[in-house]
């Protein structure tokens, strides 16, 4: 049975008792298959799996995009209860900042790259929930999207950096039947959006070169932010009807072995 915690002073005497391994699997909720796909593997490799529903306030440099965040917590426990999830975590953002965020976690490099570069804050809100999550789940394993590549990274660097006890297992990015990256923010597209939507995964995956990509983007009427090359990986950021989209990919290995399109 899936036990929902609001309190994490209650958590925290909870965990104390707990000897069994944990997988911890953070998410803002509005589960969906990408989400679940976390959670699946957590409960394979895992003795116990905590999820978090949690839609981090200090993570959003944008407050629209905060307000307007999908919640669906009955249907979010539906699914953890379905999956054998075991604890459910909810606490309120005044419980989570004791402190109102006078303690942030500063990453100084990879942070103000790529969508760092449009979303001041972000990555500091988002490393500092992750700390505060590690230390209060203790898990043994934590479970992260490559939808998020950049987020993985950081969080991977932020547990190399500070000796953390966990294993962070990177999660491939799971999309619809269509090929759009599953997101929390897609429900709030038009049918029409959506379908505009789709071109987006399409030209990233292309073997267009990264300039070509934003042209091509830009003329089927998106507001390109970035399309980069970054280590490896082709990044891309774009909006439409108000919507931010997010995606990535390893670059095809025809490009790397061509061109220098920087
Ligand atoms: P969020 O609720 O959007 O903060 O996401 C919670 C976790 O789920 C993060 O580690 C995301 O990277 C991951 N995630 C979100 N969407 C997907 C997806 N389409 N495929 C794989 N993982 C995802």
């Amino acid at each position: 049975m899936t036990k929902l915690i609001k309190s994490l002073s209650e958590w925290q005497i909870i965990r104390r008792e707990i000897d069994e391994t944990i997988g911890f699997v953070p998410t803002m909720g509005n589960l969906h298959a990408g989400h679940i796909s976390l959670l699946k593997r957590s409960i394979r490799e895992n003795q116990q799996t905590v999820l978090s529903l949690f839609v981090n306030p200090t993570q959003f440099d944008n407050p629209n995009d905060f307000s307007n965040y999908p919640k669906t917590l009955a249907a979010d426990m539906n699914i953890a209860e379905k999956l054998g999830v075991n604890w459910i975590l909810i606490p309120e953002a005044e419980e989570m900042y004791p402190d109102n965020y006078h303690y942030h976690v500063v990453e100084t490099a990879l942070s103000h790259e790529l969508c760092g570069r449009f979303r001041p804050g972000h990555f500091e809100g988002m490393l500092t929930i992750v700390l505060k999550w590690l230390l209060l789940v203790r898990p043994v394993q934590a479970y992260f999207g490559e939808k998020d590549f950049q987020q993985l990274s950081l969080v991977r660097e932020m547990v190399r950096a500070f000796f953390l006890e966990v294993k962070i297992v990177g999660c491939e990015t799971i999309r619809d039947v269509n090929g759009l990256a599953l997101s929390s923010r897609n429900s709030r597209l038009t049918a029409d959006a959506y379908q505009q939507a789709l071109q987006f995964p399409k030209w990233l995956q292309s073997s267009l070169s990264v300039h070509e990509i934003r042209q091509k983007l830009e003329q089927l009427d998106f507001v390109v932010e970035y399309i980069e090359e970054y280590e490896g990986r082709r990044y891309g950021a774009v909006w439409i009807e108000g919507v931010r989209l997010i995606d990535n990919l390893k670059v095809p290995l025809n490009r790397l072995l061509l061109h220098d399109d920087t």
